[in-house]
Protein backbone atom coordinates (compact mmCIF):
# COMPACT_ATOMS: atom_id res chain seq x y z
CA UNK A 1 0.00 0.00 0.00
CA UNK A 2 1.50 3.34 -0.63
CA UNK A 3 1.44 5.67 1.89
CA UNK A 4 0.01 9.57 1.43
CA UNK A 5 2.87 12.09 0.30
CA UNK A 6 2.73 13.87 3.42
CA UNK A 7 5.76 15.55 5.51
CA UNK A 8 4.26 13.36 8.94
CA UNK A 9 6.73 15.21 11.16
CA UNK A 10 5.61 18.47 10.50
CA UNK A 11 2.33 17.86 11.10
CA UNK A 12 -0.03 19.53 13.61
CA UNK A 13 -3.35 18.60 15.73
CA UNK A 14 -5.32 19.71 13.16
CA UNK A 15 -8.53 18.71 10.84
CA UNK A 16 -6.96 16.82 7.38
CA UNK A 17 -9.94 14.94 5.02
CA UNK A 18 -9.27 11.14 5.19
CA UNK A 19 -10.41 8.48 2.65
CA UNK A 20 -13.56 7.25 4.43
CA UNK A 21 -15.12 7.14 7.51
CA UNK A 22 -17.57 4.92 9.90
CA UNK A 23 -21.52 5.77 10.03
CA UNK A 24 -24.35 4.37 11.32
CA UNK A 25 -27.82 5.50 12.11
CA UNK A 26 -30.49 4.70 15.25
CA UNK A 27 -34.09 5.20 13.58
CA UNK A 28 -37.07 3.99 14.98
CA UNK A 29 -35.66 2.43 18.42
CA UNK A 30 -32.63 0.60 16.52
CA UNK A 31 -29.26 0.88 15.37
CA UNK A 32 -28.39 0.08 11.58
CA UNK A 33 -25.41 -2.17 10.40
CA UNK A 34 -23.47 1.08 9.23
CA UNK A 35 -20.65 0.78 7.10
CA UNK A 36 -18.05 2.99 5.08
CA UNK A 37 -18.35 5.98 3.41
CA UNK A 38 -16.46 8.87 1.15
CA UNK A 39 -18.92 11.94 2.72
CA UNK A 40 -17.59 14.15 5.64
CA UNK A 41 -20.18 15.69 5.47
CA UNK A 42 -23.38 15.47 7.55
CA UNK A 43 -26.54 16.70 6.44
CA UNK A 44 -29.12 17.77 9.56
CA UNK A 45 -32.18 19.95 10.70
CA UNK A 46 -31.55 23.12 12.16
CA UNK A 47 -33.42 21.98 14.56
CA UNK A 48 -31.15 18.41 15.49
CA UNK A 49 -30.79 17.69 19.38
CA UNK A 50 -26.93 18.13 19.03
CA UNK A 51 -27.52 21.78 17.86
CA UNK A 52 -29.84 22.86 20.28
CA UNK A 53 -28.76 21.11 23.62
CA UNK A 54 -25.35 19.29 22.88
CA UNK A 55 -26.38 16.09 23.02
CA UNK A 56 -23.20 14.32 22.09
CA UNK A 57 -20.44 12.19 22.93
CA UNK A 58 -16.59 11.77 21.53
CA UNK A 59 -13.73 9.12 22.05
CA UNK A 60 -10.27 9.52 21.15
CA UNK A 61 -7.79 7.14 20.17
CA UNK A 62 -4.62 6.51 17.81
CA UNK A 63 -3.93 4.31 15.16
CA UNK A 64 0.07 3.90 14.44
CA UNK A 65 2.93 1.73 13.29
CA UNK A 66 4.64 0.05 15.03
CA UNK A 67 8.92 -1.14 15.12
CA UNK A 68 8.00 -4.16 13.20
CA UNK A 69 4.90 -2.78 11.02
CA UNK A 70 1.93 -3.20 11.73
CA UNK A 71 -0.39 -0.65 12.40
CA UNK A 72 -2.14 -0.81 15.85
CA UNK A 73 -4.32 0.27 18.46
CA UNK A 74 -4.06 0.75 21.97
CA UNK A 75 -7.12 -0.56 24.34
CA UNK A 76 -9.71 0.36 21.86
CA UNK A 77 -12.12 -1.79 24.23
CA UNK A 78 -11.59 0.91 26.98
CA UNK A 79 -12.65 3.59 24.72
CA UNK A 80 -15.59 1.67 23.46
CA UNK A 81 -16.84 0.55 27.21
CA UNK A 82 -16.63 4.51 27.87
CA UNK A 83 -18.43 5.54 24.64
CA UNK A 84 -21.23 3.48 26.34
CA UNK A 85 -21.01 5.26 29.86
CA UNK A 86 -20.85 8.34 28.43
CA UNK A 87 -23.57 7.94 26.53
CA UNK A 88 -25.83 6.50 28.50
CA UNK A 89 -25.14 9.50 30.79
CA UNK A 90 -26.88 12.27 28.39
CA UNK A 91 -29.60 9.40 27.29
CA UNK A 92 -27.91 8.37 23.80
CA UNK A 93 -28.77 4.97 22.95
CA UNK A 94 -25.81 2.87 23.38
CA UNK A 95 -24.02 1.03 20.74
CA UNK A 96 -24.84 -2.58 19.55
CA UNK A 97 -21.97 -4.94 20.93
CA UNK A 98 -18.84 -4.61 18.42
CA UNK A 99 -19.86 -1.54 16.78
CA UNK A 100 -17.49 0.10 17.81
CA UNK A 101 -14.46 -2.00 17.39
CA UNK A 102 -15.47 -3.24 14.31
CA UNK A 103 -15.95 0.86 13.13
CA UNK A 104 -12.16 1.03 14.88
CA UNK A 105 -11.02 -1.31 12.31
CA UNK A 106 -12.88 -0.45 8.99
CA UNK A 107 -11.86 2.99 9.32
CA UNK A 108 -8.14 2.01 9.89
CA UNK A 109 -8.21 -0.44 7.26
CA UNK A 110 -9.91 1.99 4.77
CA UNK A 111 -7.16 4.66 5.70
CA UNK A 112 -4.09 2.59 5.88
CA UNK A 113 -2.43 4.82 3.18
CA UNK A 114 -2.92 7.60 6.23
CA UNK A 115 -0.82 6.01 8.81
CA UNK A 116 2.05 7.80 9.40
CA UNK A 117 4.81 5.61 9.67
CA UNK A 118 7.41 4.24 12.34
CA UNK A 119 9.38 6.57 13.34
CA UNK A 120 7.95 9.68 12.26
CA UNK A 121 6.36 10.21 15.64
CA UNK A 122 2.65 11.09 13.61
CA UNK A 123 -0.29 8.92 13.91
CA UNK A 124 -3.82 8.77 12.59
CA UNK A 125 -6.31 10.10 15.50
CA UNK A 126 -9.56 8.47 15.40
CA UNK A 127 -11.98 10.39 16.43
CA UNK A 128 -15.50 8.29 17.26
CA UNK A 129 -18.28 10.14 18.45
CA UNK A 130 -22.54 9.83 18.77
CA UNK A 131 -25.06 12.97 18.71
CA UNK A 132 -28.68 13.59 18.53
CA UNK A 133 -29.53 14.29 14.90
CA UNK A 134 -33.57 14.56 14.82
CA UNK A 135 -35.11 17.73 15.60
CA UNK A 136 -35.79 18.67 19.39
CA UNK A 137 -37.12 21.66 21.11
CA UNK A 138 -38.75 20.71 24.43
CA UNK A 139 -36.26 19.85 26.39
CA UNK A 140 -36.00 15.58 25.82
CA UNK A 141 -33.87 13.39 24.90
CA UNK A 142 -33.65 12.76 20.18
CA UNK A 143 -35.29 10.14 18.49
CA UNK A 144 -32.59 9.81 15.76
CA UNK A 145 -28.83 9.59 16.40
CA UNK A 146 -26.02 8.95 14.13
CA UNK A 147 -22.49 7.29 15.22
CA UNK A 148 -19.52 8.57 13.12
CA UNK A 149 -15.77 7.32 13.08
CA UNK A 150 -13.01 9.74 11.33
CA UNK A 151 -9.33 9.55 11.35
CA UNK A 152 -6.97 12.11 10.58
CA UNK A 153 -3.42 12.21 10.56
CA UNK A 154 -1.62 14.23 13.28
CA UNK A 155 1.80 14.95 14.06
CA UNK A 156 4.04 14.40 16.83
CA UNK A 157 3.38 16.00 20.27
CA UNK A 158 7.05 16.96 20.91
CA UNK A 159 7.94 18.69 18.16
CA UNK A 160 10.98 20.63 18.90
CA UNK A 161 11.60 18.75 21.98
CA UNK A 162 9.72 18.18 25.44
CA UNK A 163 9.24 21.32 27.19
CA UNK A 164 7.34 21.56 30.66
CA UNK A 165 4.18 23.53 31.01
CA UNK A 166 3.57 26.42 33.50
CA UNK A 167 -0.21 25.88 34.27
CA UNK A 168 -2.50 28.40 36.74
CA UNK A 169 -5.04 27.27 39.18
CA UNK A 170 -8.19 28.35 37.55
CA UNK A 171 -10.81 30.59 39.03
CA UNK A 172 -13.72 28.26 36.52
CA UNK A 173 -14.44 25.18 37.58
CA UNK A 174 -14.55 21.91 35.39
CA UNK A 175 -16.67 19.51 37.00
CA UNK A 176 -19.66 19.92 39.61
CA UNK A 177 -20.82 16.59 42.02
CA UNK A 178 -22.67 14.04 40.33
CA UNK A 179 -22.34 16.05 37.43
CA UNK A 180 -20.89 15.22 34.21
CA UNK A 181 -17.43 15.70 34.68
CA UNK A 182 -16.86 11.83 34.44
CA UNK A 183 -18.17 11.15 30.76
CA UNK A 184 -16.60 12.47 27.42
CA UNK A 185 -19.02 14.52 25.83
CA UNK A 186 -18.56 17.56 24.09
CA UNK A 187 -20.73 20.02 26.74
CA UNK A 188 -17.67 19.86 29.07
CA UNK A 189 -15.09 21.09 26.73
CA UNK A 190 -17.73 24.55 25.55
CA UNK A 191 -17.60 25.38 29.03
CA UNK A 192 -13.97 25.20 29.56
CA UNK A 193 -13.01 27.21 26.13
CA UNK A 194 -13.30 30.39 28.00
CA UNK A 195 -11.16 29.39 30.57
CA UNK A 196 -8.64 27.85 28.45
CA UNK A 197 -8.37 31.33 26.23
CA UNK A 198 -7.92 33.35 29.70
CA UNK A 199 -5.38 31.21 30.81
CA UNK A 200 -3.32 31.25 27.26
CA UNK A 201 -3.92 35.01 27.16
CA UNK A 202 -2.16 35.32 31.08
CA UNK A 203 0.62 33.44 29.35
CA UNK A 204 -0.01 29.67 30.86
CA UNK A 205 -0.17 26.42 29.16
CA UNK A 206 -3.03 25.22 30.99
CA UNK A 207 -5.35 25.04 33.87
CA UNK A 208 -5.39 22.92 36.58
CA UNK A 209 -9.36 22.59 38.02
CA UNK A 210 -10.08 22.08 41.68
CA UNK A 211 -12.78 20.22 42.98
CA UNK A 212 -16.12 22.25 42.44
CA UNK A 213 -17.07 21.90 45.92
CA UNK A 214 -14.35 23.26 48.49
CA UNK A 215 -11.78 24.36 46.34
CA UNK A 216 -9.18 22.19 48.07
CA UNK A 217 -8.36 19.23 46.22
CA UNK A 218 -6.71 18.65 42.72
CA UNK A 219 -8.63 17.23 39.86
CA UNK A 220 -7.70 17.49 36.50
CA UNK A 221 -6.72 20.03 33.39
CA UNK A 222 -9.52 20.32 30.83
CA UNK A 223 -8.14 17.73 28.74
CA UNK A 224 -5.40 15.18 30.53
CA UNK A 225 -5.48 13.62 34.30
CA UNK A 226 -2.55 14.30 36.39
CA UNK A 227 0.36 12.23 37.47
CA UNK A 228 2.23 13.30 40.49
CA UNK A 229 5.58 11.47 41.94
CA UNK A 230 6.12 12.06 45.75
CA UNK A 231 9.99 12.64 46.48
CA UNK A 232 10.61 8.95 47.36
CA UNK A 233 9.44 7.79 44.35
CA UNK A 234 5.96 7.06 44.73
CA UNK A 235 2.94 7.55 42.01
CA UNK A 236 -0.14 9.48 42.75
CA UNK A 237 -3.19 10.39 40.79
CA UNK A 238 -6.25 12.37 42.13
CA UNK A 239 -9.22 9.73 42.86
CA UNK A 240 -12.59 11.72 42.49
CA UNK A 241 -15.77 10.83 40.59
CA UNK A 242 -15.69 14.40 38.66
CA UNK A 243 -12.58 13.50 36.39
CA UNK A 244 -12.66 11.80 33.47
CA UNK A 245 -10.98 8.08 33.24
CA UNK A 246 -8.22 8.55 31.37
CA UNK A 247 -7.01 5.66 29.99
CA UNK A 248 -3.70 6.69 29.53
CA UNK A 249 -3.59 7.97 33.06
CA UNK A 250 -4.89 3.68 34.05
CA UNK A 251 -2.30 2.06 32.04
CA UNK A 252 0.43 4.44 33.16
CA UNK A 253 -0.33 3.38 36.84
CA UNK A 254 -0.57 -0.21 35.71
CA UNK A 255 2.98 0.28 34.28
CA UNK A 256 4.27 2.05 37.40
CA UNK A 257 3.01 -0.64 39.61
CA UNK A 258 3.82 -3.54 37.38
CA UNK A 259 6.69 -2.68 35.11
CA UNK A 260 8.84 -0.61 37.41
CA UNK A 261 8.07 -1.62 40.83
CA UNK A 262 6.66 1.47 41.83
CA UNK A 263 3.92 2.12 44.42
CA UNK A 264 1.15 3.78 43.52
CA UNK A 265 -1.78 5.35 44.85
CA UNK A 266 -5.13 6.62 43.57
CA UNK A 267 -6.21 9.19 46.12
CA UNK A 268 -7.55 12.73 47.20
CA UNK A 269 -4.64 15.16 46.20
CA UNK A 270 -4.81 18.69 48.05
CA UNK A 271 -3.56 21.76 46.75
CA UNK A 272 -1.05 22.17 49.73
CA UNK A 273 0.07 18.53 48.94
CA UNK A 274 1.77 20.31 45.66
CA UNK A 275 4.68 22.02 47.05
CA UNK A 276 5.65 18.21 48.53
CA UNK A 277 5.73 16.39 44.75
CA UNK A 278 9.29 16.54 43.06
CA UNK A 279 7.71 15.96 39.56
CA UNK A 280 4.07 16.16 37.74
CA UNK A 281 3.23 15.32 34.28
CA UNK A 282 -0.48 15.50 32.68
CA UNK A 283 -1.71 11.85 30.91
CA UNK A 284 -3.69 11.98 27.69
CA UNK A 285 -3.32 10.13 24.40
CA UNK A 286 -2.08 13.11 22.52
CA UNK A 287 0.96 13.52 24.43
CA UNK A 288 0.86 10.22 27.06
CA UNK A 289 2.98 12.73 29.52
CA UNK A 290 3.82 15.64 29.12
CA UNK A 291 5.97 17.30 32.04
CA UNK A 292 4.42 20.15 34.18
CA UNK A 293 7.31 22.52 35.58
CA UNK A 294 5.31 24.90 37.53
CA UNK A 295 1.89 25.68 38.87
CA UNK A 296 0.64 29.19 39.52
CA UNK A 297 -1.72 29.50 42.37
CA UNK A 298 -2.53 33.12 42.32
CA UNK A 299 0.76 34.51 41.86
CA UNK A 300 2.13 31.88 44.08
CA UNK A 301 4.59 29.77 42.08
CA UNK A 302 5.27 25.90 43.24
CA UNK A 303 8.22 24.97 40.82
CA UNK A 304 8.98 21.20 40.67
CA UNK A 305 12.02 19.93 41.28
CA UNK A 306 12.24 18.25 37.77
CA UNK A 307 12.67 22.00 36.19
CA UNK A 308 11.84 23.56 33.43
CA UNK A 309 13.81 21.80 30.48
CA UNK A 310 13.40 17.92 30.59
CA UNK A 311 10.56 15.15 31.92
CA UNK A 312 11.54 13.98 35.78
CA UNK A 313 13.22 10.77 35.99
CA UNK A 314 10.38 8.35 37.24
CA UNK A 315 7.81 10.68 34.53
CA UNK A 316 10.56 9.97 31.74
CA UNK A 317 11.04 6.18 32.86
CA UNK A 318 6.76 6.02 32.46
CA UNK A 319 6.57 7.54 29.19
CA UNK A 320 9.17 5.44 27.88
CA UNK A 321 7.93 2.29 29.21
CA UNK A 322 4.20 3.22 28.00
CA UNK A 323 5.64 4.43 24.31
CA UNK A 324 7.94 1.11 24.29
CA UNK A 325 4.78 -1.29 25.11
CA UNK A 326 2.88 0.65 22.40
CA UNK A 327 5.70 0.94 19.47
CA UNK A 328 6.55 -2.96 20.45
CA UNK A 329 9.98 -2.44 21.67
CA UNK A 330 8.79 -3.30 24.89
CA UNK A 331 6.35 -6.74 25.74
CA UNK A 332 3.32 -6.36 26.01
CA UNK A 333 2.18 -8.20 29.10
CA UNK A 334 -1.85 -7.33 29.36
CA UNK A 335 -2.28 -7.42 25.80
CA UNK A 336 -3.05 -3.82 25.50
CA UNK A 337 -2.39 -3.24 22.02
CA UNK A 338 -4.84 -4.19 19.25
CA UNK A 339 -3.44 -5.26 15.89
CA UNK A 340 -5.57 -3.60 12.67
CA UNK A 341 -2.92 -4.76 9.99
CA UNK A 342 0.29 -7.01 10.47
C1 LIG B 1 -10.04 12.48 26.92
C2 LIG B 1 -9.75 13.15 28.22
C3 LIG B 1 -8.62 12.81 29.00
C4 LIG B 1 -7.57 11.84 28.55
O1 LIG B 1 -8.06 10.54 28.40
P1 LIG B 1 -7.26 9.46 27.54
O2 LIG B 1 -8.17 8.29 27.53
O3 LIG B 1 -6.00 9.17 28.26
O4 LIG B 1 -7.01 10.06 26.21
C5 LIG B 1 -8.48 13.43 30.23
N1 LIG B 1 -9.36 14.37 30.66
C6 LIG B 1 -10.43 14.73 29.92
C7 LIG B 1 -11.35 15.76 30.45
C8 LIG B 1 -10.66 14.13 28.68
O5 LIG B 1 -11.73 14.51 27.96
Amino acid sequence: MEKKNIDWSSLGFGYVKTDKRFVANYKDGKWDKGGLTEDADIVMSECAGVLQYAQTVFEGLKAYTTEDGRIVVFRPDLNDARIHDSALRLEIPALPEGMFIDAVEQVVKANAAWVPPFGSGASLYLRPFIFGISPVIGVKPAQEYQFRLFATPVGPYFKGGVKPLTIKISDFDRAAPCGTGHIKAGLNYAMSLHAIVTAHNEGFDENMYLDAATHTKVEETGGANFLFVTKDGKVVTPKSSTILPSITRRSLMIVAKEYLGLEVEEREVYREELEDFAECGLCGTAAVISPVGKVVDHGKEICFPAGMTSMGPVTQKLYDTLTGIQMGRIEDKFGWTKTIIG
